[in-house]
Formats: C-alpha cells, structure tokens, sequence
C-alpha cells in the first residue's frame, strides 16, 4: 500500500544516477510506504559542466530520471536543477573565474527557465563549498548566489541551499540574504541540515533535515515548515556515503507506529511544509 498512515511520504532531497540504481532505487523506496521524491540535479557524466549544452543535457538527464520513476514504480519525482556551487570552483580551474562566474550566471537562468517551463520545480542546489576557498573564488559564489536568489524571485520558486551546517548566525544570515533578494524566506531551504533549528527564536529559512533517527525524534513536533531527506547519492563507488533512500519512510512507519498524534505530527514534513514552500499539494498515487 502506497503512503503510510494515509499520508504521502517524502523524501525532499535526492539524487539517482545512471550508473547507479536509477530508477530502480524508487521501486525500494515505494515497496516501504514512500510516494514523493524531491530529485536533485547532479553531474552524471563525472567531468564539470563546461558550456551551457553540458548542463542542458545534464538536466534533461534528470528529468528523464523523474520520468523513469514515475513510470517504474508510481513514485512522484519533482525535479530540481541548478549548476552545483562546487562546479564554480573546478570550472574557474580551466575557464578562469570570470568565464567560469559567467557559465554559472548563466546556467542558474536556464535552470530558471526550466521552472518557468514548469519542468522543474525548484532551484538546487545553490549556495557556496562546505570547505573554505580562497578569497576570490569566495567572493565569485556569493555573487552566483545572490543570482540564484534573484532568479528564484523572479519565477516565484524556491531555493534549495547547498552549505557548511548552519549554527544560529548562519541561520540568521540565511534568513538575511533572502529579506535582501526580496524572496519570502520559507522560499529558502537549507538541503543537509544536521542541527536543529530552534523554532521559537524566529526566522523563516527552512530546514530540510537529514532523517537520522535522533535527529528526526528531536525535530518531529516542530510546528513547520520543515522536511526530511536522505541526500541519496545513488554512487556505486560510495555505498552506505549517505542515508539509504527507504530511510525517510521507515522512520515514518516508526513515528506513525508509536501514536495517532505522531501520524499527526507527519502531515508537516509531508503535506503543510510542501504546500507552503513548494505551493504543491502532494496526492497519494493510485495503489
Ligand atoms: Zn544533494
């Protein structure tokens, strides 16, 4: 039976691969009570976009995934695409940093257009490295990311934010850089977060938390928005790297199995949070 307690189930933030799993990673997630996959871009053909027709084909090569998934096994896949922060670094490498800045500018419009084309629905990942950089290279993903933010404006869509975990300041950055652009803040979602973010201190980023079960218990009677995922990586070389993609609905089994009122508590990762960020109502597939 699709769902769980009568509710979707879903995971915000995954990646398949063609020399992966696929497709086929979806029917494991279905046969465990999942529904609705958020699928992230990702490199596929393991080199950094170089022109504009590389990320082209890379997106298409997502939504042919989602397309795949949805055929397969019934699982909704949203697609979500962007040029990955990282790719800056690597593309400045061989382009120099304003060619590569230029690539990048260029390709979060192509990803906004595809939002537009309603073949995506948001744009991700966006955001900066997780390690240091030097200064330039620093200053060159801040612009593509105040960019991004301004493109997301524009198509009315959301962000998903690729970063270092956020602490309180961050948090409150996050929250800043997004009043600045002009988007709504619940437009922002930070993909990846490892820390709770205490929602009686205010602000309206939103965390897409990775489903670890502590995590999970320690977040699951937040009022919202907020999501969970795995970051499925679906890389062969990198078994057991991330989060298996059944885990987001077999911690939904857990909670809903402990209480009427933890089913309850799923409608906000599950159904309020993708209404209110996403603007998507989530229906259960036919079984
Ligand atoms: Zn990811």
């Amino acid at each position: 039976m699709a769902g769980i307690a009568g509710l979707p189930v879903v995971d915000h933030h995954c990646h398949l691969s063609i020399v992966g799993e696929g497709a086929r990673a979806a029917a494991r997630f279905r046969a465990v009570g999942g529904t609705h996959l958020f699928l992230a871009t990702q490199n596929y053909e393991g080199k950094t976009p170089m022109d504009l027709d590389d990320y082209r084909r890379q997106f298409e090569t997502t939504e042919r995934l989602a397309r795949d998934v949805r055929e397969s096994s019934g699982v909704v896949a949203y697609v979500v695409v962007a040029p990955y922060p990282i790719d800056l670094l690597r593309a400045s490498e061989s382009l120099g940093i304003e060619a590569a800045l230029t690539l990048h500018t260029r390709a979060l419009d192509l990803a906004g257009q595809w939002v537009r084309e309603r073949r995506a629905v948001a744009l991700g990942e966006v955001g900066w490295p997780h390690f240091p950089v030097d200064a330039a290279v620093g200053e060159a993903t801040r612009s593509a990311f105040r960019h991004a933010l301004g493109v997301a404006r524009d198509v009315g869509c959301p962000v998903v934010v690729h970063s270092a975990d956020l602490d309180e300041v961050g948090w409150r950055a996050l929250d800043e850089a997004a009043r600045e652009a002009d988007l709504p803040e619940h437009r922002v979602v930070k993909h990846y977060a490892r820390t709770r973010r205490d929602p009686t201190l205010g602000g309206g980023v939103v965390p897409s938390y990775l489903a670890r079960r502590d995590l999970v218990n320690s977040v699951v009677a937040d009022p919202g928005p907020w999501f969970l995922e795995t970051d499925f990586l679906d890389d062969p070389a990198r078994p057991g790297a991330v989060l298996d993609l059944t885990t987001v609905p077999r911690r939904a089994a857990a909670i809903a199995g402990r209480s009427p009122s933890g089913a309850e508590t799923l409608t906000v990762p599950f159904v309020r949070s993708v209404k209110e960020v996403y603007g998507i109502t989530p229906e259960l597939p036919a079984v």
